[in-house]
């Protein structure tokens, strides 16, 4: 007999990592107890060494699947105390006050069993949950997490909820939402005719959306607008009334059957369809039968039902819907019932509502599965807001991130706390969502910022609201570099430290030296970088209106090509007044970005002339390239201290092309092979300079998988270490990430 002092660290809070333990040891006869420290987990036990090794071991296999060990040490002792029960002991009030929040959790196999079990008391029950599933973030007000602290506040537990929760042996011991029909919220309809349905409302729901309705559903994390997937004129209608003519929809399958129908589905595909976290994953298509959902593209993006309610809707005639979060353009997801019923007014014909109130906004996350792991769109729902752990240390930092796609950060020691998706600031509602969610975060995780960390770019709405705190509360406010940030953040993204050749590639950041950039190779580290290489600057003719009218970005290659515009090759009513613009130099402003020359390609192929919505021409591109040409055009590279990528050969060879009516699938190919070899050649170059082999690639050009699959593999061939995002998104959502990273290294520009 010996007894054996037990430490485990990580994210073992608030994770039911104690009950977790208490069922383990029942197998092992040993004896002793269980607290939470500010230390982490200690448990300590007498029995038999094997039995506790076996123990030990067993914690790490089967722990909760929220929690994340990072180390358990062991230390035995020959004096025995004497233990003779095993207990959890009350944590004693710790004022570091230091918890970490679950995500929402999809619903577990245990309670999906429950909600299809006629004789169970939760039968088709729409709030079932437990300890090891249901909402969480979205949910909770404050810390501790008890329910008195979440939106479930307003309904008290029932005698027999109450005795589930108290009964250490229950799956719902300490359940905080736990709750049954006798107790719980409930849903109702209000259908097309303003009538609120209380009885059989599943079946009214159904029956609409099998009619072709559209219906505002509530979920976890905000609204859905809903519809029969398979009905195309209800999905033309969706489109029409959300104003979203080619922007691809989300659907949401009955099960994984059915998605192999119309998608490739790979084996870690499926897992991470099915994890808890049930993000939105994008597919390959398999049929041409949801072409109308996603227009532009070869992916679908598909997720499986997660909350109860999910579940309930789903038949033999209704297995496909299109859940697309339901917002209006650019402003925040909507959560609660008021605002549904009236801003969705002239979208949804009925509205699918319940009372149990969703706290804090969540977006479904979207992801790529890259080399079996999860690369983000977007981080959001089933993520947040568990940190990501980092290698770096410092004083509590906020990171105010980009614009367009914002999120911010907040460190605290090496947890950085990444926000969930917010959307673009620029929108006002949006941007009081995420001052709000600032404080939230700030609350939740007990942080307080003394430095305040931003983007280079001043008219950025995150940089006025950095700048504007910073000043008012008379914190330290650094600006980082838009592109350094995306290199810092692939760098923490995969715990790199030291030196790194950082492929950013994006549509737009402001330069050091005040342009935008959008195609540069840095050479540097967390505190400091260098622009190693860059591409030949593309006019933008009229500022802003360039990234929506992508002809404009054409006319410019053209023009810098030939010294004119030949009309046969692009013809555009307005050519004059661009021609003017250009000659004269008129509103017309410079940048390297690779994202507009992507637009500009597109364009000059005829793909498309106006971007509804940003990055639409590369996607065009990236669907439309042939898989398995590898030609190459011909382009510069300028030596000198910054490498140029010179792109006029390459745009009159494609001129060519098309005049030889080479096929489109072609030349989209070979424009990207020719990127993939000016980003190898550089990478090559500069590790000639540098001896560095460490390659980080990060940017929102890099949601290209046709661009990323080959840069990758090139590189990895010629023996680089190659680093892509895993944790967090590789658009300008990863940026907070970055900018944290740089300032909590001592990098950074003080600004305030
Ligand atoms: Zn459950
Ligand atoms: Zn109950
Ligand atoms: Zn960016």
């Amino acid at each position: 007999m010996k007894r054996a002092n037990i430490v485990v660290n990580g994210i073992v809070q608030g994770v039911g990592f104690r009950p977790f333990i208490h069922k383990l040891i029942s197998e092992y006869e040993l004896k002793g107890w269980v607290k939470n420290t500010s230390s982490g987990v200690v448990i300590e036990v007498e029995g038999e060494l094997d039995k506790i090794h076996c123990f030990v071991e067993d914690i790490k296999i089967k722990k909760p699947k929220l929690s994340v060990i990072e180390s358990i040490n062991l230390t035995v002792y020959d004096e025995l105390l004497g233990y003779n029960e095993f207990r959890i002991i009350e944590s004693t009030n710790d004022t570091t006050k230091f918890t970490l929040i679950s995500p929402d959790v999809a619903i577990c196999d245990d309670c999906l069993r429950e909600l299809n079990d006629k004789n169970d008391k939760r039968y088709k029950f729409p709030f079932i949950n437990c300890t090891n599933c249901g909402p969480r973030f979205t949910i909770i007000k404050d810390v501790p997490y008890d329910r008195e602290k979440t939106t479930m506040n307003k309904f008290k537990m029932c005698d027999s909820c109450l005795s589930e929760y108290k009964d250490i042996e229950d799956r719902r011991y300490h359940a905080q939402p736990n709750c049954c029909f006798d107790c719980g919220p409930n849903i109702y309809y209000l259908n097309s005719d303003n009538i609120i349905i209380k009885e059989n409302v599943i079946e009214s729901v159904k029956n609409d959306l099998k009619e072709g309705k559209i219906i505002a559903i509530k979920g976890i994390g905000g609204f859905h607008l809903a519809c029969n997937a398979k009905n195309k004129i209800a999905v033309e209608k969706l489109r029409q009334r959300k104003n979203r003519e080619e922007k691809p929809f989300a659907l949401m399958c009955r099960d994984i059957k059915t998605v192999r129908q119309f998608c490739i589905v790979s084996k870690e595909e499926e897992e991470h369809l099915t994890s808890f976290r049930r993000p939105i994953v994008l597919l390959r298509k398999k049929s041409e039968i949801f072409d109308y959902i996603s227009i532009d593209n070869n992916y679908l993006g598909i997720m499986l039902p997660y909350a109860p309610l999910h579940f309930l809707l789903f038949d033999d005639e209704l297995d496909v819907l299109v859940m697309t979060s339901a917002n209006m353009k650019d402003k925040p997801i909507i959560k609660d019932n008021d605002e549904a019923t009236i801003e969705l007014k002239e979208v949804a014909d009925g509205f699918l509502l319940h009372n149990r109130d969703i706290y804090v906004r969540c977006d479904d996350s979207l992801i790529f599965v890259y080399k079996g792991n999860e690369y983000f769109i977007r981080r959001s729902r089933g993520y947040t807001p568990f940190p990501i752990k980092v290698e770096f240390e410092a004083e509590d930092i906020l990171a105010c991130g980009a614009e367009q796609k914002a999120s911010f950060c907040l460190l605290k020691k090496n947890y950085a706390f990444l926000s969930q998706h917010i959307g673009d600031l620029k929108n006002i509602e949006t941007y009081n969502n995420y001052i709000s969610q600032i404080e939230h975060f700030k609350k939740l995780f007990d942080i307080n910022p003394k430095k305040i960390v931003c983007d280079y770019h001043p008219d950025y709405m995150s940089t006025e609201y950095a700048i504007d705190i910073g000043e008012k509360h008379n914190k330290e406010v650094y600006m980082v570099q838009h592109h350094h940030a995306h290199m810092a953040s692939c760098m923490a993204d995969n715990n790199l430290n030291g030196n790194v050749i950082a492929i950013t590639w994006d549509g737009t950041g402001l330069g050091l030296d005040n342009t935008l950039w959008g195609g540069e190779i840095l050479y540097g580290n967390y505190r400091e970088f260098e622009r190693r290489a860059t591409i030949r600057k593309i006019r933008l003719v009229g500022g802003d209106l360039a990234i929506k009218e992508i002809d404009r970005i054409a006319y410019d290659l053209l023009y810098q090509t030939f010294g004119n515009v030949d009309k046969n090759i692009l013809d555009m009513k307005n050519s004059q007044i661009i021609n003017k613009m250009i000659e004269n130099n008129v509103n017309t402003y410079l940048t390297s970005s690779i994202g507009r020359l992507f637009d500009g390609v597109s364009s000059l192929l005829g793909l498309r002339h106006y971007a509804s919505y940003e990055g639409q021409g590369a996607i065009l591109l990236e669907k439309t390239a042939e898989l398995n040409e590898n030609g190459v055009y011909t382009y510069n590279l300028e030596q000198s201290d910054l490498l140029e990528f010179d792109w006029r050969p390459m745009i009159r060879e494609i001129v060519l092309d098309i005049g030889r009516g080479v096929s489109i699938n072609i030349i989209s190919a070979k424009f990207m092979n020719t990127l993939v070899d000016f980003a190898v050649k550089s990478v090559k170059q500069i590790e000639s300079e540098t001896n560095c082999r460490d390659i980080v690639i990060s940017g929102g050009v890099f949601q290209n998988m046709y661009l990323l699959d080959r840069i990758y593999t090139r590189l990895q061939s010629d023996g680089f270490n190659v680093y892509i995002h895993k944790r967090v998104s590789t658009n300008d959502e990863g940026i907070s990430l970055g900018q944290l990273a740089v300032v909590a290294n001592g990098g950074g520009m003080r600004c305030v």
